[in-house]
C-alpha cells in the first residue's frame, strides 16, 4: 500500500518513507490510498489472540512493506509486560452498556505511550529500508502527554535526536515534571512562551522550510515527526479499537457484529481518526463520538461544517485537549472530500491566512454520519469525576471525564443506548490536583504535586504508578524556557553530531 500527502497526490510514498519523513515536504499529511477489509471472520479469529497478535494484524493492513516477523519484532519489543503489565488495555466494564478502556498503562501514564513505545521501532526498521542514513531528529510539539511520551519513546534510540517543545505554563505540574527530568544522550527538553498551538505552528514551519531542511541536509540530519501527524504514530491507534470490540464479544458483553459506539477525548484528532480508520476497515462502529472541553471548535465544525479557530483560547484541567487547530481532520477533510488534495490545500491555506473554512453540506452530512461532537464544561468535567467514583468506586482522569460525559449528552440527545466504550486516555495521577477537589468538592486543591498526588491515593487506595513516584526526586535536567519566534534557533543550536 502507497501513501500520498493530503496536500498533493503525486507526492507518493511507501510506508517506511511516510514513518521516517513524518510528514510530507508540501506541509500535507501522509494517508493511506485506500484502507484494508477485515471481515467479521477475520475480527472473529481476533478474539482469542493476544493484544500483540491482534497488533500484528492490523499493522500487517498498512505497513505493507513490514514483513510480518519484523512487526512481530516490533510490537514483542515495544508491549512487554515490564512496561505495560500483563493487559495492556484492559476494557473495565461501568454498568451494564458502557466500558471504558483504559490506554495509559504504559510507561508515561498516557493513552501516547500505545503507539510512542512502538514508533521507535518503526522509524529504526523504516530507516534501514529506505537506506536514509542521515540522523533523524523527531521535532515534537506537545500538549503534555505526547512529550514525555516521544522523549520515554526515544531517549538513548541510536540515530536520533529528539527536540520537544511544551507551552511551559499550560501542562499540568507532573507532566511538566515528567519532562524536565528526563534522561538521555540525545534528547532536548524547551518550555515555550504561548500555547500548544504556538508550538504545534512553529514546528510545522520549521518542517516546512526549505532552507533548514537544507542547512540539516547538509549537516547530515533531517527531521520526522513523533506527533499524530506521523502514519507511524496513527496506526498503531487503530489497534485498541479492534481489541476493545473482540474483549467485549469475549466478555459477552455483545454479540459478533453489533454496532458500538467509541467515546474519544480529542484534541489533535489524531485518535479518533484511528477510530474512525477501525470502522473502514469494517469494525462494526456506529458513532464516534467526539468529545472536547471548553475549546470547542471541533464540536462547532461537526455541528455546523464550518471551523473557525477565531475564539478564544481556554486554559482547562484537561491540557491535552485545549488545543484550537486539530491536524489530523486534515486527514478527514481529504477523504470526506472524495480525496481531493486540491480543495484540501485550499481549506488548509484559508485555515492558515483567515482561521476559517466551511465545507460542503454533503461532506457535513458524511461526517455526521460517523461523528458525534459534543463538549463539556469545567464544572461538568468535576461532577462526573465525582459521580463516577460515587456511583462505581471507579476513578477518571479529567480527560476521561470529559469523554464520559460527552457520552452521557449524546444518550440524552439521541437516545442511542448502543454499548459504548469510552477511551481512557490518562491515569487520575497524571492530573492529581483536578481530580482531587473534583472528590472533594472544593475549589482548586493547594499544595505541592507530589502532596496532592499521595492525598489521592489515600483518599481512593488506588495505587500512584511507580514511575511516577520516582519524579519526586528526580534531578531537573532542562529548565530553558524561550519564544515560540526563537524555536528555529533552538532547534539548529542543539543538533548534535555523533
Ligand atoms: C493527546 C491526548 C488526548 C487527545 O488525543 P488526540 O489524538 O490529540 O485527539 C486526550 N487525552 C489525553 C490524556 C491526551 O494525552
Amino acid at each position: 500500500m502507497m501513501y500520498v500527502s493530503t496536500r498533493d497526490k503525486k507526492n507518493m510514498v511507501t510506508a517506511a518513507q511516510a514513518i521516517t519523513h513524518g510528514l510530507a515536504n508540501d506541509g500535507g499529511l501522509f494517508i493511506p490510498q485506500g484502507t484494508p477489509k477485515f471481515s467479521i471472520e477475520t475480527i472473529k479469529s481476533m478474539i482469542n489472540k493476544s493484544y500483540l497478535d491482534r497488533a500484528v494484524m492490523v499493522l500487517s493492513g498498512f505497513l505493507t512493506d513490514f514483513t510480518e516477523d519484523e512487526l512481530k519484532q516490533a510490537v514483542t519489543s515495544a508491549y512487554t509486560p515490564e512496561k505495560f503489565g500483563e493487559v495492556p488495555v484492559p476494557l473495565v466494564q461501568l454498568g451494564n452498556n458502557t466500558a471504558v478502556l483504559e490506554l495509559w498503562h504504559g510507561p508515561t501514564s498516557a493513552f501516547k505511550d500505545m503507539a510512542l513505545q512502538l514508533l521507535p521501532y518503526l522509524l529504526t526498521m523504516s530507516l534501514t529500508k529506505t537506506g536514509e542514513t542521515s540522523k533523524i531528529v523527531i521535532l515534537v510539539a506537545t500538549s503534555g502527554d505526547t512529550g514525555k511520551a516521544a522523549l520515554e519513546g526515544f531517549a538513548n534510540v541510536a540515530g536520533t535526536q529528539i527536540i520537544v517543545f511544551y507551552p511551559s505554563e499550560g501542562v499540568s505540574d507532573i507532566q511538566k515534571r515528567q519532562m524536565i527530568t528526563q534522561e538521555g544522550n540525545n534528547v532536548n527538553v524547551f518550555g515555550i512562551e504561548g500555547n500548544f498551538d504556538d508550538a504545534q505552528t512553529g514546528v510545522k514551519e520549521i518542517f516546512s522550510k526549505a532552507s533548514i531542511r537544507e542547512t540539516l541536509h547538509k549537516n547530515g540530519f533531517i527531521f520526522s515527526s513523533a506527533n499524530s501527524m506521523n502514519w507511524g504514530r496513527l496506526a498503531p491507534q487503530i489497534v485498541y479499537y479492534f481489541s476493545a470490540y473482540v474483549d467485549a464479544v469475549k466478555a459477552k458483553k455483545i454479540r459478533l457484529g453489533e454496532a458500538i459506539n467509541f467515546v474519544v477525548p480529542t484534541g489533535n484528532f489524531g485518535d479518533i481518526l484511528a477510530g474512525y480508520y477501525a470502522k473502514l476497515m469494517g469494525l462494526p462502529v456506529g458513532k464516534l463520538i467526539c468529545a472536547s472541553n471548553n475549546n470547542n471548535v471541533l464540536t462547532d465544525f461537526i455541528n455546523t461544517g464550518k471551523y473557525d479557530k477565531n475564539r478564544e483560547f481556554y486554559k482547562t484541567t484537561s491540557p491535552s485537549m485545549d488545543i484550537l487547530v486539530s491536524s489530523n481532520l486534515e486527514r478527514l477533510l481529504y477523504l470526506v472530500s472524495d480525496e481531493n488534495d486540491v480543495k484540501t490545500k485550499e481549506r488548509m491555506d484559508a485555515l492558515k491566512t483567515s482561521g476559517i473554512y466551511e465545507i460542503t453540506e454533503a461532506e457535513r452530512n458524511a461526517i455526521q454520519e460517523d461523528f458525534f461532537g459534543a463538549w463539556v464544561d469545567e464544572i461538568e468535567v468535576k461532577e462526573s469525576i465525582k459521580r463516577v467514583y460515587d456511583d462505581y468506586k471507579y476513578l477518571m482522569d479529567t480527560h476521561t471525564s470529559v469523554g464520559y460525559r460527552a457520552l452521557i449528552k449524546y444518550r440524552m440527545l439521541t437516545n442511542d443506548a448502543a454499548y459504548s466504550v469510552v477511551l481512557s486516555t490518562a491515569s487520575p495521577f497524571k492530573f492529581s490536583d483536578a481530580v482531587l477537589s473534583a472528590l472533594e468538592t472544593s475549589e482548586r486543591i493547594k499544595g505541592e504535586p507530589f502532596e496532592i498526588l499521595h492525598k489521592l491515593a489515600d483518599k481512593t487506595g488506588e495505587e500512584i504508578p511507580q514511575r511516577m513516584l520516582e519524579l519526586e526526586t528526580a534531578p531537573i535536567l532542562h529548565d530553558v524556557v524561550i519564544k515560540a519566534a526563537d524555536m528555529e534557533n533552538t532547534v539548529l543550536d542543539s543538533l548534535v553530531k555523533d
